[in-house]
């Protein structure tokens, strides 16, 4: 976890001078002031309803990647704020937990209504903190916001079951109870949908929430947190904490008034928690990181090929758990889709989110642009070939170039491991069952991608591939009304559709 301590002063903000470069109307002072205007820049926790800082004072800068300048600052919290969240959580649970499930279904509704009503805010507010082009982030406001409708409709939906009693004086109910308390924590890649798709289904359920967002991206989880209240999500149903993520990981662990522990992010985080959770017996949810596999095969469409494979691989400049993170393209279609592929990849324009025209904005920090240039160094170092990019963007910053590596082997870091950055690396097939093989040689399964004209290999080849997620001839797959999760070490539980309210309830 890398900490940033520093005090913010607005002066730093004032005099950059790249500000007041051409495009003024989209650049990130005017799209600031447009967010503070709306009210909706919050820069404090948020604690049983009240706005709080840390109790010791401390404070994150949250930085915009593409330009370095600092955008606000926010509380670097800990032990004690999350356990003051949490107590506020256990003691709202009571009430909300025995609201009627049109009352929940209607506040959750109006939410959905505020967000709707401020996505231009909240998509800018995602393009600054993540870095993420605008249409992007209005495209995940748009998600984001699907899972508190759905949510809305299915909190009204929560069937128990009565079962045919062995004796004749006796009935069998199942009854259908939420959880209790959860303890949410989220990543940067997705500041308000990684919220909503576990906040949504919770209150649907009658649960209460103590969410840790990202130190990257907290001002959308705050924003979004403050349409909740104003759409009549009593105070304490939804508490927001972030800053020192161990000390806040920790105390949700350790209590035994939270029930239930909910975390999107790394395999590796994922694990500490699935163990931390273990000495209070939670309930656990996980949505971890991907490997995943995008198969070409001979029969298929190009074209098709060509813009679902870019989809799935350059969404966020890589930067998404679905990612397609290994092209396996089969022999005799290999030569003409690398050159269709590369030729499609040189169109995409690198830059700042907020200008219009920018489809591959920023990495999110510098770790992430160094961890790039591991893997295309590892693979270059045992034969691949860079044809496309392959360095830092001219831009600077944490820049990097969309990048297409071809003759990527089992042996190489590309191959084994997420590289979570604009890299396509392309492997080559002979067979089906090659194919298979390779897709499935990983320890990850959450999203897999086919592209195949033939009906009775998509379906042959989608069941024998060990992966939470299909998409055929499709490289944008997640939606609201169907079930999202991996298998393997991606993780445990779905989130979204009928199936994701399950996670959240009890009976
Ligand atoms: P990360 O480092 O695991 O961070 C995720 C969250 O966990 C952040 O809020 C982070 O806080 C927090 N965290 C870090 N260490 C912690 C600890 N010891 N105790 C408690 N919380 C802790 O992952 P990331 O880099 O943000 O996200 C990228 C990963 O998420 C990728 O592997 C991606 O595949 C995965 N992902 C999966 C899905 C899915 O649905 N399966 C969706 C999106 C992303 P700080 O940021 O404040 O340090």
């Amino acid at each position: 976890m890398a900490m940033r301590r520093v005090a913010f002063h607005g002066r730093h903000l004032l005099s950059s001078p790249h500000l007041f470069r051409r495009h003024m109307s989209t650049e990130p002072m005017a799209a600031l002031d447009r967010i503070r205007n709306s009210g909706l820049l919050k820069t404090q926790g948020l604690v049983g309803g009240k706005w709080i800082d840390s109790y010791d004072g401390k404070k994150i800068e949250v930085q915009n990647p593409a330009t370095g300048d600092v955008i606000a600052s926010v509380p670097c919290m800990g032990t004690k704020e999350t356990t003051d969240a949490i107590s506020s959580a256990y003691s709202t649970y009571s009430s909300w937990s025995k609201l009627t499930a049109a009352e929940r279904s209607k506040a959750l509704r109006n939410w959905y209504d505020l967000i709707i009503k401020h996505k231009d805010e909240l998509a800018l507010l995602i393009t600054l903190e993540q870095g993420k082009p605008i249409k992007e982030a209005l495209g995940e406001v748009s998600y984001g916001a699907s899972f508190i409708e759905f949510f809305s409709e299915e909190a009204k939906r929560i069937y128990g079951d009565i079962i045919p009693a062995p004796l004749s004086d006796r009935r069998l109910l199942v009854l259908k109870q939420p959880v209790g308390v959860v303890g949410a924590i989220t990543p940067w890649n997705f500041p308000l949908a990684m919220i909503t798709r576990k906040v949504g289904p919770a209150l649907a359920c009658g649960c209460t929430v103590v969410v840790k967002p990202s130190e990257y991206t907290p001002l959308t989880a705050l924003a979004a947190a403050d349409l909740a209240l104003q759409a009549g999500i009593p105070p304490g149903a939804l508490n927001i904490v972030m800053g020192n993520a161990p000390e806040i990981g920790d105390a949700l662990l350790k209590s035994t008034q939270v029930r239930k522990i909910t975390f999107t992010g790394s395999t590796a985080v994922g694990k500490k928690l699935m163990e931390g959770s273990a000495s209070t017996v939670k309930k656990v949810s996980l949505e971890l990181g991907g490997n995943a596999p995008c198969i070409v095969f001979d029969d298929a469409d190009i074209d098709v090929a060509v813009k679902g494979s870019l989809a799935a691989k350059f969404r966020n400049s890589g930067q998404t758990c679905v990612c397609a993170n290994r092209i396996l393209v089969q022999e005799g279609i290999y030569e003409e889709f690398a050159k269709a592929f590369v030729k499609a990849v040189q169109g995409m324009q690198v830059g700042n989110g907020l200008v219009e025209g920018t489809s591959q904005g920023p990495l999110i920090n510098e770790a992430a642009v160094q961890k790039v240039e591991k893997f295309v160094n590892d693979a270059t170092s045992k034969g691949a070939n860079v044809i496309l990019g392959g360095r830092r963007h001219s831009l600077g910053k944490t820049f990097y170039e969309p990048t297409v590596v071809s003759n990527v082997n089992r042996d190489m870091l590309l191959f084994k491991d997420e590289v979570f950055g604009p890299v396509a690396p392309l492997v080559p097939f002979k067979t089906e069952e090659d194919a298979i093989s390779m897709a499935n040689d990983t320890n990850a399964g959450l999203a897999a991608y086919v592209f195949t004209k033939s009906i009775p290999r998509s379906w042959c080849v989608s069941e024998a591939l060990e992966y939470g997620l299909v998409g055929v001839n499709e490289g944008i797959i997640s939606t609201e009304v169907a079930p999202f999760g991996g298998v393997k070490q991606s993780g445990l539980g779905r989130e979204g559709s009928k199936y994701g309210m399950d996670e959240y309830l009890r009976g």
